[in-house]
Order: C-alpha cells, then sequence, then structure tokens
C-alpha cells in the first residue's frame, strides 16, 4: 500500500481523467476520484479529485476546490495540482485565479506558476499568449464558446483581473536554458514581487525542463501536459520507485455493453462504423417521452445476444434538433442521460460489469448510477481515455469517452483493450 505523494484537483471530469492519465504514463498508479470522498483510503501515487467547478460561482468553486485540497492534505500528498483546462477556459471574474489564491493560502506559499501548455495536443504557450494549433486562442472556436468564451489570449492580461496576486511571465527564452535557469528566473520574479508565473512552453521537452524546476513547489497549476515529468521528479528524489507498472488494471469478469449519448461528429462516426460490424440498438428520445418502456425493451434485446452490442441515442443534428425542439435541450439530455444510465444499472444487475460510454455528461450520468466513487486509471486507449476500474465493491471496468475523441475505430479498439 502505497501513501498519495501528488494530489491533483480538476475543475471538471473528463479533464481529471485527461491529467490522470498523464501520470499513468508517467509511472505514477493514479486514482480519480469523483469529488470528495468521505474517507476513503487510497492506494495510489497520485490522487485527482474530479469536481464541476469550471462554470460555478467563484465562491462555490473556491469553497469545493479548498475542500478537496484540505482533504489530499489530511491523506498526506506531498505535492498540489490545480488542473484546468489547456484553452484556460474561464471568465473575467474566475474561476481559475480565484482558486489559485485560495489554495496558494491554504499551502502557506507565496509563488507557483500557471502552465496550461500541452504541444502535443496544439496548446502552446508564446510570450505568454496561448496558441491553439497554429492560430491564437482568440482566434480559435473558444472565441465563441458559449459559457467561457475567451476574447484574449495573453494570459497575463487574461489572469491579473483574476487573481489578487501579481502575474509575471518566465519565457521560452529562459526556458529553452533549462531548470537552472528556470529557477532563477523564478527568483528574480519573487524579488519583483510576483507570486504567479506564466510559464512559456512549445514544446514537451519545455515541459520536462519546468518541471525540473519546480519539483519543490507545494502548489503548480496547469494543463495537464504540466504533469508530463512528475513522475520523474519523485524518482529522482526517491520517493517513487522506478518499476512499478502504473496501468495495471485487475482483470474484470463479466459481460460488457457499449452505451453511446454523445451526439458529436467523431462519435456518430464511430457509431456508424461499429453498426457496420456489429449489432445495435437505437434509442428514440420521442418513444420514450411518449410513454414507451425503452429501458426493459432494451435490456431484453441485450440479454439475447452473446457479444457485446451498442446501446446508442447518437443521432445527426437534424434529428438531435427536433427532439431538442420538442422536449427542450435540457429536457432532452437529462431523458437520454437517465434512460442509459437506468440501462446501465439494469445490465449490472445482470452481470455486465464492463461499460465503454460515448459522452461527457452521459459518462458522468453512468458512472453515479453505478455509484462508483474512484476509478484507478489503466492504459490508454486513445489519447485522455484511458480504461478505469471502480475502485470500491466488486471492480466495474469503465471507459469513457468525452465526444470527440477517438479515431472511428475506437469503440472496437476499446473492446479488444478491455482488462
Ligand atoms: P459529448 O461528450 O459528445 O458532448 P455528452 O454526453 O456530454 O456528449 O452530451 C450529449 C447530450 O446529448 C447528453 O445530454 C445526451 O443525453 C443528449 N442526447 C443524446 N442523444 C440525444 C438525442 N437523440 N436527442 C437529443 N439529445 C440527445
Amino acid at each position: 500500500m502505497s501513501k498519495p505523494l501528488l494530489g491533483c484537483v480538476a475543475d471538471d471530469f473528463t479533464g481529471g481523467t485527461d491529467l490522470a492519465s498523464m501520470l499513468v504514463k508517467g509511472g505514477m498508479r493514479t486514482v480519480q476520484t469523483i469529488g470528495v470522498p468521505e474517507g476513503t483510503v487510497v492506494d495510489a501515487d497520485a490522487i485527482v479529485v474530479a469536481l464541476k467547478t469550471r462554470t460555478l460561482p467563484v465562491e462555490d468553486a473556491v469553497r469545493e476546490s479548498i475542500d478537496a485540497l484540505r482533504w489530499l492534505k489530511q491523506i498526506g500528498c506531498k505535492q498540489f495540482y490545480f488542473k484546468y483546462c489547456s484553452t484556460f477556459d474561464s471568465t473575467p471574474t474566475g474561476n481559475i485565479g480565484p482558486v489559485i489564491d485560495a489554495m496558494m493560502e491554504e499551502l502557506g506559499t507565496n509563488f507557483t506558476i500557471a502552465c496550461p501548455a500541452f504541444p502535443e495536443n496544439g496548446r502552446t504557450v508564446y510570450n505568454g499568449y496561448l496558441f491553439v494549433g497554429d492560430v491564437l486562442l482568440s482566434e480559435s472556436g473558444m472565441r465563441n464558446h458559449p459559457l467561457t468564451p475567451m476574447t484574449d489570449s495573453n494570459l497575463l492580461r487574461v489572469l491579473a483581473p483574476q487573481t489578487r496576486k501579481n502575474v509575471g511571465l518566465v519565457d521560452r527564452r529562459v526556458v529553452i536554458r533549462g531548470s537552472e535557469a528556470i529557477r532563477a528566473e523564478f527568483d528574480r520574479c519573487k524579488q519583483g514581487g510576483q507570486q504567479i508565473a506564466i510559464v512559456d512552453a512549445i514544446e514537451n521537452d519545455d515541459l520536462y525542463r519546468i518541471d525540473a524546476a519546480v519539483a519543490e513547489f507545494p502548489l503548480l497549476t496547469g494543463g495537464s501536459g504540466l504533469a508530463i515529468g512528475l513522475g520523474e521528479n519523485f524518482r529522482r528524489a526517491g520517493m517513487l520507485s522506478a518499476s512499478t507498472d502504473a496501468a495495471t488494471l485487475q482483470a474484470t469478469s463479466g459481460r460488457m455493453v457499449l452505451l453511446s449519448g454523445s451526439c458529436s461528429v467523431a462519435t456518430n462516426a464511430q457509431v456508424e462504423r461499429w453498426l457496420q460490424e456489429h449489432a445495435g440498438f437505437k434509442i428514440d428520445p420521442l418513444a420514450i417521452h411518449q410513454g414507451e418502456d425503452l429501458v426493459s425493451q432494451t435490456v431484453d434485446w441485450v440479454m439475447q445476444h452473446e457479444e457485446p452490442v451498442l446501446v446508442y441515442a447518437s443521432a445527426m443534428p437534424e434529428e438531435v434538433g427536433q427532439v431538442q425542439h420538442q422536449l427542450g435541450v435540457e429536457g432532452a439530455g437529462l431523458l437520454v442521460e437517465r434512460t442509459l444510465s437506468t440501462i446501465a444499472v439494469r445490465l449490472h444487475e445482470r452481470g455486465f460489469n464492463k461499460f465503454i460510454v460515448a459522452g461527457g455528461e452521459t459518462s458522468g450520468a453512468v458512472v453515479k448510477a453505478l455509484d462508483v466513487k474512484g476509478l484507478r486509471i489503466g492504459e490508454s486507449i486513445a489519447p485522455g481515455v484511458p480504461w478505469t476500474q471502480s475502485i470500491d465493491g466488486t471492480p466495474i471496468a469503465l471507459a469513457l469517452k468525452s465526444g470527440n475523441f477517438g479515431t472511428v475505430g475506437f469503440f472496437e479498439e476499446a473492446m479488444r483493450q478491455c482488462p
């Protein structure tokens, strides 16, 4: 049984899984909890507490983040990490700045970094400006995000109004010179009265250089990319053994089913590909609304098949539009989420322990319905989408995919790689 070294607070669920996958890749055995667990003892090198605080009112986001941080302190973590989106999703009033301030105060530290860069995924920071692929953040699709539109790419200007701290910059000319130069620049920032440094990174090696410079920091903040070298930091300090196979999950027994409530372009293509060679059952939200018992029908249909099958509500935009027109956007969403998660519970009662789920909200609903409190993170099926296993009770294996992730053959790949 190992004591956790790294304690992370993630501002949304799939972002938490993304970070957890990165930590596993770096050789840290990682468990992601859904919210703050009640007194659970967790055997892992890193814990990621997944919250849903990105767009909450500031006070709620701060309170929930600090509750999570206190729990991570209490279970003995040595270093702490606040994970937000690599596109720095936030509003002018928060929540990234206020949560960083509160976490710094809780940990009694007067310096941290903010580094959303993840070059491998096309998120780079140069002279404090955040790029998405080849374009500035403010020229990317994030400009029109319904909840957190990002119209300024300069992270110093974005963060300054959100925080009571002074924000500085460690630019790429320093980062390229390695960890000693970066540390010296941190000292210069501190002498200049700055408490948060935005740090440039345009390639993965920059992140390793930065990580080597922050090994002693109580608090790190960033996207999932910044976590790339943290396992190495702990190994260098003799706190983590080199031999652990961080992604190993127990073998899971029981049957498998695939559930899809995502209507994203990628998922629709994945559903279509699956149906070319495997069986699927389509759920019609309007039929449920009219009182048809689709849950029982679907469960009976699934039980008639020996091979894994797909149950899906995924549909093309026009069809989704018609459903939403009749039931409302939220009403339609909740109805489908409730139906798919009830099907998951019924199948679980009938011996299904392996679930491949497409859709961020859909995954959240299924995990909640199955009463899963935490997930051990295994091997990645696609970037940011690992196989996971519930930590309490008889293990349930879950592959949770948010909409646009995965290649067209994702469902089949996930099925083949199931622990
Ligand atoms: P993604 O990760 O692709 O955004 P989500 O599960 O987060 O997927 O969101 C998709 C939403 O669309 C869910 O609330 C789901 O219940 C809803 N939905 C799924 N199928 C339909 C449909 N046929 N009509 C209307 N809404 C649907």
